[in-house]
């Protein structure tokens, strides 16, 4: 016997991959998960792990030509769960999408319209909201009937202020291209400073606090009283925080010096500043691991990086600490940030004056759950809160669709 469909499917589709997630929102478990990756290769592969029912990982290998082609393996893994998309349990789809521009402030309903809106968004998302639209026109072939909602990258940062957003740039011509700063990881950031707040024991709205999302993509962002006054990203993911294999901050000169001097193009500066830069740039490797790993045997280009990384780090703290004004909590996540204790405790570092300070024994220690690591003493608390973007993505899917969150794990 069914009653009101609590489950919402989470997709995440790349060029070449698409990322699921099935949960239920009656209690926020997780059903199933998986990845199809290699999508238009020969070597594709399907990984799906049912999460209910105690079933085994399973894989598939062999060609998968295309999204649809994608979407329908999966929807049969699915379904050999008892667990298939044509289950009037089924509530919504929730499609993670890049870039919303200005337009985008929540979480919306996908029409025709909406779709045609993304699609004008793609000059400022070249990478990724084609692929973003390809799960959605495939989702919305496979269940015409069924809502279907767009979550944004975006749209917890359209709350910044002008001061905040525009570029010191000449209005006009920024206007005319759309230039400014959006942010990306908006819905890790929403996450994680509702969470935080959780975590304090007070609502969101009480609390001012700085996110620091340090994934191999990285960003920083301010959040007073719940709503984002200035993150790291910028016009496109590029600018901010040191990452894996960006750059992060540059003088924009570089990139014409790069073309006078070097004769290198657009597309090439591109591919170096987004791909051959940032951590991997400086030593060769973007896993903080490996990276820690040679720093313990003394590699001095490791130990370069990982200064390079906390100097910038350092700096982001002390700019959102200003335009904050009073700070509640400084707060880590993603996958350096909530694994890696000496990038932690490297950041906060030297900033006993602003109140920060890290406990060396809490933040040794490894949880899932989220934690302050900051000793009693501290004015401001330094927490680590595990992001869930599927999680914050699924809700956000399924209160927009009528269905009535009733407990997440933790937000
Ligand atoms: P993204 O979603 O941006 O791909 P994640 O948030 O999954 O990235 O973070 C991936 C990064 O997390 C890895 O590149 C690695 O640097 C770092 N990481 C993961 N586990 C650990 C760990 N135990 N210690 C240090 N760094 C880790």
């Amino acid at each position: 016997m069914t009653g009101t469909p609590t489950r919402v499917l989470v997709l995440n589709s790349g060029s070449s991959s698409v990322k699921y997630q099935l949960l239920d929102m009656g209690d926020g478990g997780r059903l199933a998960q998986g990845l199809v990756e290699r999508i238009g290769e020969d070597t594709s592969r399907l990984a799906h792990t049912p999460l209910r029912g105690g079933g085994a990982k399973r894989e598939r290998t062999g060609p998968i030509p295309d999204h649809a082609a994608a979407l329908k393996a999966v929807a049969e893994e699915l379904a050999a769960d008892g667990l298939g998309l044509d289950s009037p349990e089924l509530a919504a789809i929730g499609h993670r999408v890049v870039h919303g521009g200005l337009r985008f402030t929540e979480p919306t309903v996908i029409d025709e319209e909406v779709v045609a809106e993304i699609e004008r968004l793609v000059p400022v998302a070249p990478l990724h909201n084609p692929a973003n639209l390809l799960g959605i026109r495939t989702a919305m072939a496979m269940r015409p009937d069924l809502p279907q909602v767009a979550v944004f990258d975006t749209a917890f940062h359209t709350t910044m202020p002008e001061a905040a957003a525009r570029y010191a740039i000449d209005v006009e011509t920024a206007d005319a291209h759309r230039i400014r700063r959006y942010g990306f990881h908006g819905t890790s950031h929403a996450y994680v400073s509702r969470a935080a707040a959780k975590l304090l024991g007070k609502e969101p709205g009480e609390v001012n606090v700085i996110v620091l999302h340090l994934g191999n993509g990285a960003s920083a962002s301010a959040v007073r009283g719940g709503r984002c006054v200035d993150t790291s990203m910028g016009l496109t993911p590029l600018e901010g925080l040191v990452m894996g294999t960006r750059s992060g901050d540059v003088d924009p000169a570089v990139t014409f010096h790069l073309k006078r001097v070097a004769g290198m193009s657009a597309d090439e500066i591109d591919v170096l500043l987004n791909k051959k830069s940032g951590l991997v740039g400086l030593c060769g490797d973007n896993d903080m691991r490996e990276i820690r790993r040679r720093i313990d045997e003394g590699d001095e280009r490791a130990a370069l990086a990982f200064d390079i990384y906390i100097h910038r780090l350092k700096k982001y703290i002390g700019a959102y600490y200003a335009v904050l004004g009073r700070v509640d909590a400084v707060v880590f996540t993603a996958g350096v940030g909530e694994n890696a204790a000496p990038v932690r405790e490297a950041a906060i570092a030297g900033l006993e004056e602003l109140g920060l300070a890290v406990d060396a024994d809490l933040n040794a220690v490894r949880s899932d759950e989220p934690r302050v690591i900051s000793p009693v003493y501290a004015r401001v608390a330094v927490a680590v809160v595990p992001t869930d973007e599927e999680l914050e993505i699924a809700r956000q899917t399924f209160e927009l669709t009528g269905g009535k969150v009733t407990r997440t794990t933790n937000a």
